[in-house]
This record gives C-alpha cells, structure tokens and sequence, in this order.
C-alpha cells in the first residue's frame, strides 16, 4: 500500500493546499495530510481548529486523513509509514527552501522521496499569509478559500477584536 504525507502549517488551509490535496490523493493509496503543532510562528488558528477544518474540507475524499504532528517531518512520515513526502511548488522563490528540506530528508529517511506538484495557476499566488491578510481588513476572500474556512476566519477576527475592544473597555474603567 503506498502511503503519502503532505505536511505543512495549514493556518488556515486554502484552495491552494485542496488542489494539491485532490490531486496527490489521486496519486496514493493514503494520504495522510500532518499539521504541525509546533510552529516558530503563532498560528492564527490552534492545530485543533486548524486540523478540524481540513477534515471538513477533505470529508469527500475516502483515502485522505489529518493527522497533528510536532517534530521532525521524517518521524511524522516513519510513524505513518510513509515513503513519499508531498509538497507543493508555487513559485521559483519556494524552491531553495523545498529543496534543501528535501534533500535533507532524503538524507535522514533514505527510504523516502519527496514529490513536489507544480501549483495550478490559478492559486500560483495563494497563501494562507495572504488570505488572513485580507480577510483582517475586511476583504471578500471566498475565492481563496473553502465557504466554511471562510467562515471560521471571520469569527475568529471577530473573537479577536471583541477581546481587544472588551480589554479597551476594562483598561477605560480603571
Ligand atoms: P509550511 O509552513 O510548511 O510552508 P504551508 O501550510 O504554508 O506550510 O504549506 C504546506 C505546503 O503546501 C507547502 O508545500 C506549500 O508550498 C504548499 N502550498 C501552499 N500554498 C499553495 C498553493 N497556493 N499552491 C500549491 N501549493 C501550495
């Protein structure tokens, strides 16, 4: 059985990363897609919500499965027994980086490849930075993302600047 992982931030999943999800679950008979939980950033979205929202995303695809991770992408691929790591290539600017993971990798797992899926045009210039990006200041981001992605990012900038307001509101009184 041939088992992929696609890992990545996912904060939040865009309809960049559900194309190459689509696509490379055509290519595996798994696909196992890693959130990883231990990121240099803060996400936006905590790995629970951001794993819940690519599982609704995915629910149509039977071979496809979210899974959390922390650490090294190659322990995440051994445990899943996985021998092919997916990634997706936007522009000439991702792949120095994808690269030098890539063969780092190869170096630590020797038993597993990378497979890098050329973006479809139409998302060349997606990602999930800039998606939040415009959504924050109130722009319409339904062609970038899945309706119900949309709807988590609109409430969670709602939650957000509540907090903000409500903190504003406490200092005012005091
Ligand atoms: P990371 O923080 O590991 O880069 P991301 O969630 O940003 O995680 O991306 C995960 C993978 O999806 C990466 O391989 C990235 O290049 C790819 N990817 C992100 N956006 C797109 C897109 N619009 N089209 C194709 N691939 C994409």
């Amino acid at each position: 059985m041939s088992i992929a992982i696609y890992p990545g931030s996912f904060d939040p999943v865009t309809n960049g990363h559900l194309d190459i999800i689509k696509r490379s679950s055509k290519m595996f008979d798994k696909l196992v897609i890693g959130v990883l939980s231990n990121n240099a950033k803060t996400p936006l979205f905590s790995v629970k919500e951001r794993v819940n929202m690519l599982e609704e995303v995915t629910k149509s695809l039977s071979n496809v499965e979210i899974q959390m991770f922390e650490g090294l992408t190659v322990d995440f691929a051994r445990n899943v027994g996985a021998t092919v790591m997916v990634r997706g290539l936007r522009a000439i600017s991702d792949f120095d980086y994808e690269l030098q993971i890539a063969q780092t990798n190869h170096i630590l797992l020797p038993g597993t490849d990378t497979v890098f899926l050329a973006t479809s045009l139409e998302y060349a210039f997606l990602s999930s930075t800039t998606v939040k990006e415009v959504a924050y200041y109130g722009a319409d981001i339904s062609k970038f993302v899945p309706a119900s992605v949309e709807e988590k990012i609109m409430s969670k900038f709602q939650d957000l600047k509540n907090k903000s307001t409500a903190k504003e509101r406490v200092t005012d009184e005091q």
